[in-house]
């Protein structure tokens, strides 16, 4: 029998905040605003502390880029004809793309003041990003080095976790001094640590908002877990997003305390990861078309919640290393940040085969899945670390899964009518028929 769904009031609000937020980038630098680019990962409650900024993120951008084919289809030329291969990051490539061509979804390329990565060792795409985007455009760019001595399960001793806090907290004291030559702004240590409390508390709501997600009937479909997520990458470190995501979190568990589901007919519950086929949604559509309803993703989890010290995703409280309290100055915050960007972040600790394994396995149980559906999501070098791994775990464990080979940005990339044969296979294996 089909359960009940009704449209999700906060819908609108995400999608006013991601035009906004878009808004806000074009016309950061005629509103005497500080623009800037980088992964979407790093730490950007540090940036908050130099006063009116807008933050130009590389992943989301690539994936608006996506939303747009003609743009997509035209950047990835672009990009191709710059010489840079089919292997390498599919948001990276629409975004440099757009760069080539002067042309965003929303006018010409927007260019930012200046760049600044984390990098990390796990994908050969990562620092170079914006190494070209520095070169193409000509802005100053800044690299901050994220440790990645890690042993096989991701797991640092308190040691490391020690020894690297020291690391990756003069490394912030250093990019503060340098962005305050570049910019020749003051840095403002208040704007950080309300930025950090801020967000935080992003990651402890939309935790609960994923978290929910394990009810029966689940009381969103992914689909729109993706545009909701949105405004929480992009808003996370400010008094806007943390209200959104107090307004989602309570409408969410009103859902699950009236049974409404995110789609009528709910006949079997899938774990999806790991980046959206965001140039090819027409296949999440054929997924839904047999009653199959897509309920959790890494890729979403990743932005809520925090690794608890068992190895399990689940909600962490904020500031542990103050004893629960915000941090006071700048030291405790930057030391705060550096903490839990090495012991907690999900984000940063699932780039080990290991951590895909254990978290495919802890999602399939307590999100009562039926089966796993991978989406191999080509030139994403650090993405799909450890996703055949957790297949083969999962299929040792009786749970039976998909691969599909497809592309976030690229349609060039995605055979149709490939993929919606195999879906239609696996579907029919797991006795479920088109509705
Ligand atoms: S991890 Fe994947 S999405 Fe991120 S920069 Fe590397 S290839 Fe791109």
């Amino acid at each position: 029998m089909p359960y009940p769904t009704k449209p999700l009031e906060c819908f609108s609000l995400a999608k006013e905040l991601r035009a906004r937020h878009y808004r806000d980038i074009m016309a950061a630098r005629e509103q005497g605003k500080l623009l800037v680019s980088g992964g979407v990962v790093g730490p950007w409650e540090l940036l908050e502390g130099f006063g009116p900024i807008e933050f130009f993120e590389g992943e989301p951008y690539g994936a608006a880029v996506a939303a747009e084919p003609e743009l997509a289809a035209a950047s990835n030329e672009a990009t191709d004809a710059h010489g840079y291969g089919r292997d390498v990051c599919p948001y990276a490539r629409s975004y440099w793309g757009s760069m080539f061509l002067n042309r965003s979804p929303w006018g010409a390329f927007p260019r930012p003041d200046f760049a600044v990565q984390y990098h990390h060792s796990h994908c050969g795409t990562n620092d170079k990003w914006f190494r070209v985007l520095s070169e193409h455009l000509g802005v100053p760019y800044y690299v901050m080095d994220y440790p990645r001595l890690r042993p096989a399960d991701g797991a640092l001793t308190d040691a490391q976790v020690e020894r690297y806090t020291g690391y990756l907290t003069v490394q912030y004291h250093q990019f503060i001094e340098w962005a305050e030559k570049v910019t020749d702004r003051k840095y403002d240590d208040g704007r950080l640590i309300q930025a950090l409390v801020h967000k935080r508390r992003s990651q402890q709501l939309w935790g609960e908002i994923c978290r929910m997600q394990q009810a029966v009937p689940a009381p969103l479909n992914l689909r729109t877990l993706y545009a909701l997520m949105a405004p929480r990458v992009s808003w996370g470190t400010r008094a806007e997003g943390v209200s959104y995501l107090a307004q989602l979190r309570d409408e969410v568990e009103s859902r699950v305390a009236g049974g409404i589901a995110g789609q009528a007919e709910e006949r079997g519950r899938f774990l999806h990861d790991f980046v959206a086929p965001y140039i090819a949604m027409d296949i999440m559509k054929h997924i839904e078309s047999y009653g199959a309803a897509l309920v959790v993703s890494l890729y979403v989890c990743n932005w809520g919640g925090g690794i608890q010290d068992d190895g399990q995703w689940g909600l962490v409280p904020a500031f542990e290393t103050l004893g629960g309290r915000p941090p006071r100055d700048r030291e405790e915050a930057l030391r705060d940040i550096a903490h839990w960007d090495l012991k907690r972040d999900c984000w940063l600790r699932m780039f080990s085969c290991q951590v895909k394994v254990d978290t495919a396995i802890e999602f399939v149980e307590r999100w009562k899945c039926n089966g796993a559906i991978y989406h191999l999501n080509r030139g994403d070098v650090g993405g799909m670390l450890g996703i055949l791994n957790a297949r083969l775990a999962l299929k040792e464990r009786g749970i039976p899964t998909l691969l599909y080979e497809a592309s976030a940005t690229d349609r060039r990339d995605v055979d149709i009518v490939k993929v919606k044969d195999q879906i239609d296979a696996y579907m029919e294996s797991l006795g479920l028929r088109k509705l």
